[in-house]
């Protein structure tokens, strides 16, 4: 895959990610990753919740593909929103992942309950210790996850780096058009996770139809969908056939009315509130 998103600090990322939610730590991360690398993905998304960092980094080694070649993003998880708990989060999946540098470091979650008497400020001593790993070469490149406008507007007001990514739930009829905007607006590359719905978009009716329409299959069409809307789609699978089939949709050109149609079908899951959930 070699097509790119450019990323507002110069950086570049590929435009499909393999994600890793709910791969077991073990056989099952290990042998989806190796074979998302061999199938040609060069973009892996895990996070420290996953819990299977050290699987991923064992399966990027012994993909035996260059480094460099290679996208990884790990994020920061809700217990560690402090300077000093960043630090050694980001030392720990550096360690579990057997890297040098993360490419991309998220903060996984703009309001967890531990912190949310004080989440504004929490974020704020995390994200500093951020941009002092990226100034260190630790990581490449900074960015958050599940992020609304209102947090994005918080952290502005103290970051010296604007994140270079926001990763949230997108998805046919899962759709969050104010933050989207914003994202736009301020050069922010929009990643989708779930562009699958989760897996509930397999038995929508709609997409049914629409992928008879196209010649497709469900997840192609869906992940077309996140390219049109310009977004960066990080499809999950632990299914080496699905793994492939879920890199094989650029060729698909969705109409403007289809697209238009996918962003509102009803009845499917919509985003998460991150200021209520229950962790
Ligand atoms: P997804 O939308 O990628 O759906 C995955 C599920 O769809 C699979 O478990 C499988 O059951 C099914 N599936 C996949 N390909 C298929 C195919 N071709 N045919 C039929 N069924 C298929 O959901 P996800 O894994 O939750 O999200 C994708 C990635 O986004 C995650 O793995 C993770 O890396 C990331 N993510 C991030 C957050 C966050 O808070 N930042 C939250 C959830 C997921």
């Amino acid at each position: 895959m070699t097509t790119v998103f450019n990323l507002n600090d110069g950086h570049k990322i590929p435009a499909l990610g393999f994600g890793t939610f709910k791969a077991a730590d073990g056989n099952e991360a290990y042998q989806s990753t190796l074979d998302a690398l061999k199938a040609g993905y060069r973009h892996i998304d895990t996070a420290a919740i996953y819990g299977n960092e050290e699987s991923v980094g064992r399966a990027i080694k012994d993909s035996g593909i260059p480094r460099e070649e290679l996208y990884i993003t790990t994020k920061l998880w809700n217990d560690s929103h402090s300077y000093d708990l960043a630090k050694a989060a980001l030392a720990t999946s550096l360690k579990k992942l057997d890297l040098d540098y993360i490419d991309l470091y998220l903060i996984h979650w703009p309001n967890p309950k531990a912190f949310r008497d004080n989440w504004e400020e929490a974020n704020a001593e995390a994200w500093r210790y951020m941009e002092e790993a990226k100034e260190a070469g630790l990581v490449k490149s900074i960015g958050v996850s599940n992020f609304l406008v209102h947090h994005l507007e918080a952290l502005a007001k103290t970051a010296k780096v604007t994140p270079s990514v926001n990763q949230i739930r997108l998805a046919p009829g899962c759709y969050q058009g104010e933050v989207v905007e914003y994202c736009r607006k301020h050069d922010i590359v929009i990643e989708a996770w779930g562009p699958l719905g989760q897996g509930e978009l397999f038995g929508n009716t709609d997409m049914k139809a629409l992928a008879e329409k196209y010649g497709k299959t469900i997840a192609q069409v869906a992940l077309a969908w996140s390219w049109h809307e310009g977004f960066l789609p990080l499809p999950k699978s632990v299914h080496e056939a699905r793994i492939k089939e879920n890199m094989d949709f650029a060729d698909i050109e969705l109409s403007q009315e289809d697209a238009e149609f996918i962003k509102n079908i009803s009845g499917l899951t919509t985003a998460p509130d991150p200021d209520n959930a229950n962790f």
